[in-house]
């Protein structure tokens, strides 16, 4: 791909210098001129009024027509069960499908897995690939690289969902890699053109402040990894059947670089998983320091939850991003959320309107969280947490 200025066609008007996002065009003898900091993003040849600035994508190869179906990359829990993120990607792909009227297949990769093509079908999958082997018990990225793109590369899908989780973006990105083709990380949403079947795969970018709308135009499969808990479950149906396809594959472990030689599991509250906890403790601002963020910890070990934190605690570097909860940062459908000391900023309650239960504890009464909270406690955070905490100890005998 390059992007070249077309000298006799720029009229100096500048309007691409606006257009640029990254300050990459400058105005040299009143021709647009473009600097280092050009990321071929395209957006000045879009922006350009005379068709100065052109974009070369280069040749696309690729028969677009010839791809057909959507995809949804399977995960299958430690247990041995279809992750709940693949029954939500079920459920958006069957959505899609339906408005191109195509069909909708998932690939479960594991070990004895056989029994989870009964929960896709039940979700509403049309058809199940599973490939069972040892070599795939755990996730590693080479094999299940390897596996994805040798049945996308015979079957040809037009798109391929992946959830945005630890497995769903690594291999998201390896495959897409692979296989030549574009990959919106992370979306938040998604839509289909029934007349030209581009997926509209929208985004947050910019650390959040836009939404971004990405089209792959060129290239197939179309590939987006999309955050857990923003789409919805659909309802699962025992009796619904789906062409169940066991693809045999070898796999010489030999081949493969990395090898599991233990499985440590984190067993500290901070590592409970947000998107999956039945209750959740969050953390905001209205904490003094660092170290009193232990009051949190120290109801969520009462209360068997994961601890969250507003981004006020994330931009103050106490605690990390992948505790975030909020518009940028993960979506939370507990059945019980505690927001301890955060005031309840939009971007906040973006990710905790799936809660089926918020409790709020906060010192001032107008705070806006107590406008989408169940309960409220108007207090100290350092007074209610202990008495929340020592309540609970004591109604179990403690
Ligand atoms: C593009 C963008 C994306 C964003 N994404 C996110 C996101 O994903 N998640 C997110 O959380 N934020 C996000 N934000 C930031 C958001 O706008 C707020 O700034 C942030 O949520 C505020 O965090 P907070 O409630 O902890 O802090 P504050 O707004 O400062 O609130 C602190 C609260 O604590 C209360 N308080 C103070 N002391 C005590 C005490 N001793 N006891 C009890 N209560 C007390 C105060 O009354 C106040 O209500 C984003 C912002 C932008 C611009």
């Amino acid at each position: 791909m390059a992007l070249r200025v077309e000298d006799n066609k720029c009229i100096g008007c500048e309007v691409c210098v606006h257009a640029c996002p990254y300050q990459a065009i400058e105005m040299v003898d009143e021709r647009a001129t473009l600097n280092e900091a050009c990321i071929l993003c395209g957006a000045c040849a879009y922006a350009c009024p005379t068709g100065a600035i052109v974009l070369d994508r280069g040749d696309s190869d690729v028969d677009i027509t010839q791809y057909e179906g959507i995809w949804v990359v399977g995960e299958v829990t430690s247990e041995g069960t279809m992750a709940m993120v693949t029954a939500e990607l079920i459920g958006e792909g069957g959505r899609l499908a339906a408005e191109i009227d195509t069909d909708l297949s998932v690939v479960l990769m594991g070990d004895d897995i056989r029994h989870t093509a009964e929960q896709a079908a039940g979700y509403g999958a049309d058809r199940v690939f599973v490939v069972d082997h040892p070599a795939l018990a755990r996730y590693r990225t080479e094999p299940f690289t390897r596996v994805m793109a040798d049945l996308i590369e015979e079957h040809k899908p037009e798109i391929v969902l992946a959830g945005a989780t630890s497995m769903g973006r690594d291999l998201a990105a390896r495959l897409a890699a692979r296989l030549k083709v574009g990959m919106t990380a992370d979306c938040i949403e998604l839509r289909i053109d029934p007349e030209t079947r581009m997926l509209e795969q929208t985004r947050p970018a910019f650390g959040g402040n836009l939404l971004a709308t990405i089209l792959c135009e060129q290239t197939r499969p179309q590939m987006a990894s999309v955050r857990p808990n923003t789409m919805g479950l659909p309802s699962f149906d025992e009796s619904r059947e789906a062409e169940v396809i066991e693809v045999p594959v070898e796999i010489e472990e030999g081949s493969i670089t990395t090898k599991i030689l233990e499985v440590v599991r984190d067993e500290s509250r901070s590592a409970r998983k947000l998107v999956e906890a039945d209750i959740i403790v969050g953390g905001g601002r209205g904490f003094a320091d660092k170290q009193q963020l232990s009051l949190l910890d120290e109801l969520a070990e009462q209360l068997g939850a994961a601890v969250g934190f507003s981004r006020a605690l994330v931009d103050q570097g106490w605690v990390s991003s992948t505790q975030q909860i909020g518009q940028s940062g993960k979506i939370v459908h507990p059945k019980l959320y505690i927001a301890c000391g955060i005031s309840g900023a939009i971007q906040h309650v973006a990710g905790i309107t799936g809660s089926d239960c918020i409790v709020a504890i906060n010192k001032d009464p107008d705070a806006p969280i107590f406008e989408v909270a169940h309960y409220g406690v108007v207090g100290d955070v350092a007074q209610v947490l202990p008495a929340m905490t020592e309540a609970i100890k004591a109604r179990r005998g403690e």
